[in-house]
């Protein structure tokens, strides 16, 4: 292991990208993973690397959203294990919803080690083994989610998903949840919540905000979903990233 003082000025970026180390090392990210890291750690620097006050409010309309489900799905790929495991468990406990394993580049072990990893984790079910549903119009590999899981909810979150698969996904009428540090990316672009911020700070933060509207009536929650603007989450993250107000 390696330490890293808290006070280093990149210290978050530091932490991820052992952590993304850690996870190619363990089976549980895949080579193409690395790319994704470094793509969204661009992102990040540009946005401050840190949750802006959009990203927030979209983060509250997200857990709201999710506490609005009937049968809310996480979907976790490589870099969302490596990263956020236990945040991930916490965040499902939280709004009751199922986890299941969703990845690009399915391989049957990658799946297992993913799926086990939650469990270290303290993950009760996890789904995505199963592989009997389809989402429509994605080849053989890449359509494959749990007819019970992915294939049955009505709310799904999906962080640092493909472009495709986040289209097509929402083609299939879930409502969908996206966590991408791209504004840009059709992922973000396809969401009816984007979330622009790293998953290390975003899936905390909406665990927090899920507890914070535990007593909240369902009115409550309806009022935050329908307040949030998606437009206007987007715009507001392309703006953070061009007025280049680094610090
Ligand atoms: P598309 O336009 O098809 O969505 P893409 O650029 O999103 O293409 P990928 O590289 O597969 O293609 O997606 C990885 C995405 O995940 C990137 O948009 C990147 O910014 C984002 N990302 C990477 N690491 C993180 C992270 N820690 N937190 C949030 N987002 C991240
Ligand atoms: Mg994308």
């Amino acid at each position: 292991d390696i330490e890293i003082p808290e006070s280093h000025p990149r210290y978050l970026s530091l932490l991820t990208r052992h952590r993304i180390e850690e996870g190619v090392e363990k089976g549980i990210t895949s080579k193409q993973g690395l790319i994704a890291e470094g793509r969204g750690e661009a992102f990040d620097y540009l946005l401050g690397e840190e949750t802006t006050a959009s990203a927030d409010a979209a983060e509250r309309a997200a857990a709201a959203q999710l506490l609005l489900a009937e049968h809310p799905v996480l979907s976790v790929n490589g870099n969302v294990a490596a990263l956020v495991p236990g945040e991930m468990v916490e965040l499902a406990e939280a709004v009751d919803a199922d986890l299941e394993v969703n990845l690009f580049n399915r391989t049957e072990e990658r799946m297992r080690a993913i799926a086990d990893h939650l469990r270290e984790h303290g993950a009760e079910d996890v789904k995505g083994l199963t592989a009997d549903g389809r989402i429509p119009n994605l080849d053989h590999e890449r359509a494959k989610v749990d007819a019970d899981g992915i294939g049955a909810a009505d709310v799904v979150l999906v962080p640092l998903e493909d472009g495709d698969r986040a289209e097509a996904l929402a083609a299939m009428g879930k409502v969908e949840i996206v966590v991408d540090l791209n504004p840009m990316s059709r992922s973000a672009q396809s969401a009816a919540i984007p979330i622009v911020d790293n998953i290390i700070r975003a899936v905390p933060n909406v665990t927090d905000h899920a507890r914070d509207l535990t007593d909240a009536t369902e009115e409550e929650r309806e009022k935050i979903v329908r307040e949030f603007d998606r437009e206007a989450a987007l715009r507001e993250a392309e703006d953070a990233i061009r007025s280049g107000e680094l610090d």
